[in-house]
C-alpha cells in the first residue's frame, strides 16, 4: 500500500526510534527536559530567533502565535484558503476573539500587496485593530518568492504590523529555493537568476538551513511542523522573540498543552532536523515524476489533468465521467490519496503528497496502477 494522502502519515525510521528510545527526559513544564531544551535551542539558532517553544501540533503553534500577537478585538490578515483561517476550526476567533480578515490569493500563492494594504483598517472605532499579517509557505505546495516576502515585510513594518509565518512546510520551501539557486548558477539563467548571480558573489545563501533563515528573517514568529515531511511522529515548533515565546508558553499551559516527559517525542523532531532536511529534495523529485506520469496518462487517454508541482504536493483534476471509478480503482489497488468526488463543484480534485515513506519505486508502481485503469477501459 502506498499512502499519498499527506506527509503527516510518515512513521519514524529505525534510527529515529533509537533516538526516541534513548532520549534523556525531564519535566518540560518545569522547563527541565534536556531533549526539549536542546530541540528549542537548536531550532532557534538555526532559524535566527531568540527563542522557541515545542508544542503538540501545527494547529497549536499557529494558535499560540495568534494569541501571543493579538488581543481581543484585534485583527489578523490571512489567506482565504490558508490553514490558519480555514483548517484550524476557527481557533483564533473562538479562543482569541481575534477577527480574521481573509483575502484571496493569486495563482502563485501570494496575496497581492495591494489587497493587504487595502485591508488594513484605519484607526477608527468602527473597525477592529489590524495587528498581524499571516503568510503560509509553502502554500498548496507552492513557494512564495523571496522578493515578495521582503516587500510584504516592508509593508507590514511601515504600517506597524507584526508578521507570522505558518511554516508547516518551511523546509520544503527552503530546499526548493536552494535547488533553484544552484540550478541557476549551473545554467547561468533560470527563474532565480538574479539571486544566482548574487550567490556567485557569495551574498546569497545556498544551503537549505541558511535559506530557511533568510525566509524567517521576514517574520516576527514562525511555526514549523516536525511531523510532516521531516518525519517525526508528533510536534511543531513556534519561534520568536523571548517576550513572544514567554506569552506563548503561558497560552500553551492554559490550553492544556504543557507536557511533562515530552523529550520522548521531541527526540524525533531533533533527529529529523539533524537528518531529514536535505532529503526533502527526493520527495520533490518524486512528486515531479508522479505529476509527469499522470500528465502523460491524461494526454494519452484524456480524463485527467495535473500541474507540475514546485515541492511535494500534486493536484490532479479528474473528469466527472471517470472520477468515482478512478478513485475506486486506486483504492482497490492500495493507492491512497485524498479528495472526494463533487467536493469542489464538478469532478474530483485529488491531492497526492510525497514524503519519507514514498519511494521512487512506489511512484512508478502507482503510475502503473493508474495506467491500468485506463488500459482496462479501452
Ligand atoms: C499541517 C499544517 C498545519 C498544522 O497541522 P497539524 O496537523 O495541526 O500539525 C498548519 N499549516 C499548514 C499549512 C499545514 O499544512
Amino acid at each position: 500500500m502506498t499512502d499519498f494522502r499527506s506527509d503527516t502519515v510518515t512513521r519514524p525510521t529505525a534510527a529515529m526510534r533509537t533516538a526516541i528510545a534513548t532520549a534523556e527526559v525531564g519535566d518540560d513544564v518545569f522547563a527541565d527536559d534536556p531533549t526539549i531544551n536542546r530541540l528549542q535551542a537548536s531550532a532557534a539558532q538555526m532559524l535566527g530567533f531568540e527563542d522557541a517553544l515545542f508544542a503538540s501540533s501545527g494547529t497549536q503553534t499557529n494558535l499560540l502565535a495568534l494569541l501571543s500577537h493579538c488581543e481581543r478585538g484585534d485583527e489578523a490578515i490571512v489567506g482565504q484558503q490558508w490553514h490558519t483561517y480555514k483548517w484550524e476550526a476557527g481557533g483564533m476567533a473562538v479562543l482569541g476573539s481575534i477577527q480574521p480578515q481573509p483575502l484571496e490569493h493569486a495563482p502563485d500563492g501570494t496575496i497581492p500587496l495591494a489587497s493587504i494594504e487595502a485591508a488594513i483598517k484605519p484607526d477608527d472605532p468602527h473597525f477592529a485593530i489590524t495587528r498581524l499579517v499571516v503568510m503560509e509557505n509553502t502554500t498548496g505546495g507552492k513557494v512564495l518568492p523571496m522578493d515578495y516576502l521582503r516587500e510584504m515585510r516592508a509593508l507590514a513594518t511601515s504600517r506597524g504590523l507584526a508578521t507570522h509565518l505558518d511554516g508547516a512546510r518551511l523546509f520544503n520551501a527552503a530546499v526548493e529555493v536552494t535547488r533553484r539557486r544552484r540550478a541557476g548558477i549551473r545554467e547561468g539563467a533560470g527563474p532565480d537568476s538574479a539571486a544566482a548571480a548574487r550567490a556567485r558573489e557569495g551574498d546569497v545563501p545556498l544551503e537549505p538551513r541558511a535559506v530557511a533563515r533568510e525566509i524567517c528573517a521576514n517574520f516576527d514568529s514562525v511555526s514549523v511542523c516536525l511531523s510532516k515531511g521531516l518525519g517525526a511522529p508528533v510536534g511543531s515548533l513556534l519561534l520568536g522573540s523571548k517576550p513572544l515565546i514567554a506569552r506563548a508558553r503561558r497560552w500553551r499551559k492554559m490550553l492544556g498543552g504543557g507536557m511533562r516527559q515530552a523529550g520522548m517525542i521531541a527526540a524525533g523532531g531533533l533527529h529529523a532536523l539533524e537528518n531529514h532536511i536535505e532529503r526533502l529534495a527526493d520527495d520533490h523529485a518524486n512528486a515531479t515524476r508522479l505529476a509527469e506520469g499522470l500528465i502523460a496518462l491524461g494526454h494519452q487517454y484524456g480524463g485527467l489533468q495535473a500541474d507540475l508541482p514546485q515541492t511535494n504536493i500534486v493536484f490532479v483534476k479528474v473528469d466527472d465521467a471517470i472520477a468515482q471509478a478512478f478513485a475506486d480503482h486506486l483504492a482497490a489497488h492500495g493507492v491512497r490519496t485524498t479528495g472526494s468526488v463533487g467536493r469542489y463543484g464538478s469532478g474530483l480534485v485529488q491531492r497526492w503528497v510525497t514524503h519519507l515513506d514514498v519511494t521512487h519505486h512506489d511512484v512508478e508502481a502507482a503510475l502503473v496502477i493508474a495506467a491500468g485503469f485506463f488500459e482496462a477501459r479501452r
